[in-house]
């Protein structure tokens, strides 16, 4: 007995035995020798194991065919697409908006070919980035003056450094939000070099905390849309509209910070209606921020809007140039607002909106449709059940409002939290991972995001219980 696993482990081909095998000689044509070599290493590394623990030894060809497998795996993107299933339209963790056919179209043009980035055609002089979407936005909003940035995060940085460095910044302590882990309101706000001055309480601010508070070195009033929370009760809030008047009168500007930023009324959709920029700037922001891949339903950007003369001194602060946005992206931005001329064909065009408009009843017959699909495949172990769930814009974007969705519940049937855990595991193995959220001891797979339902239907194909990670 002792001596079998020495005599197996003696007659493993070698890496040059394994090399010379047809299925080696696919993989260098298409790996390369030295990728090739390293994965049949790899394979006789573990074969090796394999046999200590009793295992046969493998064929060179079935080594061959091991170090193949590790090759495609490694090739396979790390970025890749998976099914969103959580529900929440706008992840962040997923990448938020998924940007419109237009503008992937756009992006790709702009990546293979010189474009007339900072080049002015008529004049043939140099031309400036902002001037493709100044227009545009302007037309959009009703404001004077834009330009674009890295992200929302950088856009607040960038207004607040330009107009409140070494000056007083000041915000209601009521809007000093956290979003996400990373980014804090009033890190951020020190971070720009502003002097943070807190005024009135966390539920309650009043315009004479404002009134009292701004004095000579006051670079900003501060007015930060709290987009991911809310208070209810004993609130108070100067409204946008009366702190422009605030600010106006003591010669400060305003900057208010949206977040999501919508360009539209999203009433018309059945959603709640949320602060859009145009009002913000009717309202008399002098500056308002917001983000490209948020409710706009863009690429990630930052988007600052207002004032001329504000605009020209952010322009002029060197941090402009660390937070500029890239050509791919001021591409894919252009064509997304230009979807915003054609108010009527938008929903059907902006992948967001359509998601957020999707009918709880179009949803609710996916569902259906699609249940006996995962039951087949899921077997006794587990119930499929047709549901109502509901589904969240995401981002912070508003957060209190679900919208009325549907989806399949899948729940052991033995009830354990292994096996939801699991099976979990096992849908996110498929080749294109499937992921969804557990909740009260089920899988729920909310189906407002599918829309490629032919695509689940063929990754299910290659669905294994135990997750076993089919590699094509
Ligand atoms: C999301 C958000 C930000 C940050 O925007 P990013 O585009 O993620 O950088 C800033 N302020 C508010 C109010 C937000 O909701």
């Amino acid at each position: 007995m002792t001596g079998l696993p020495t005599s197996r482990l003696r007659d493993l081909p070698s890496v040059d035995r394994v090399l010379r095998t047809s299925r080696a000689a696919a993989a260098v044509e298409r790996f390369g020798q030295q990728s090739t070599t390293r994965a049949i290493r790899d394979a006789l590394e573990e074969a090796r194991a394999a046999c200590r623990a009793g295992a046969e030894v493998p064929a060179p060809s079935d080594l061959a065919a091991d170090a193949l497998v590790r090759l495609k795996a490694a090739e396979r993107p790390s970025l890749r697409p998976v099914f969103n299933l959580t529900g929440t339209v706008l992840h962040t963790n997923l990448g938020r908006a998924l940007i419109a056919g237009e503008a992937s179209e756009a992006m790709r043009a702009a990546m293979g070919e010189a474009v007339a980035l900072e080049f002015d055609i008529r004049t043939g002089r140099r031309g400036e980035r902002d001037d493709h979407l100044r227009t545009l936005i302007c037309g959009l909003t009703g404001a004077e003056d834009a330009t674009v940035v890295n992200n929302n995060a950088a856009a607040v940085l960038l207004v607040l450094n330009t107009l409140s460095l070494g000056r007083e910044a000041v915000v209601s302590r009521g809007e000093l939000i956290e979003i996400g882990g990373s980014f804090r309101m009033p890190d951020i706000m020190t971070r720009a070099g502003a002097k943070l001055v807190e005024i009135g309480t966390t539920n309650r601010t009043h315009p004479r905390d404002y009134l009292s508070a701004i004095g000579p070195s006051t670079g900003v009033v501060f007015k930060v849309h709290t987009s991911n929370y809310r208070i209810d009760g004993f609130t108070a809030e100067v409204s946008a509209r009366e702190l422009a008047a605030i600010a106006r009168e003591r010669g400060v500007p305003l900057i208010h910070d949206l977040g999501s930023g919508t360009l539209i009324d999203l009433a018309q959709y059945g959603l709640t209606h949320e602060p859009t920029v145009g009002e913000a700037i009717a309202d008399g922001a002098d500056l308002v921020t917001f983000s490209g891949d948020k409710l706009l339903g863009g690429p990630q950007a930052g988007l600052i809007v207002g004032r001329k003369d504000l605009l020209d001194e952010v322009n002029r602060n060197p941090m402009k140039r660390a937070l500029r946005l890239d050509k791919l992206r001021l591409a894919a931005l252009e064509a997304t607002l230009k979807l915003y001329r054609n108010p009527d064909r938008l929903a059907e065009r902006l992948p967001t909106l359509r998601l957020l408009a999707r009918s709880a009843v179009d949803i609710a017959a996916q569902a259906r449709r699609l249940a006996p699909l995962f039951s087949n495949i899921l077997g006794d172990e587990f119930a499929v059940d047709v549901v109502e769930c509901r589904s969240q814009v995401g981002s912070g974007a508003l957060p209190l409002d679900t919208l009325p969705s549907g989806g399949l519940a899948i729940s052991p049937q033995s009830g354990s939290g292994q096996a939801l855990e699991t099976l979990a595991a096992a849908l996110r193995a498929l080749p294109v991972p499937v992921i969804g959220r557990i909740e009260k001891q089920a899988l729920v797979l909310d189906l407002r995001c599918l829309e490629d339902e032919a695509g689940m239907v063929a990754n299910l194909a290659s669905f294994s219980p135990g997750g076993g990670g089919a590699v094509v």
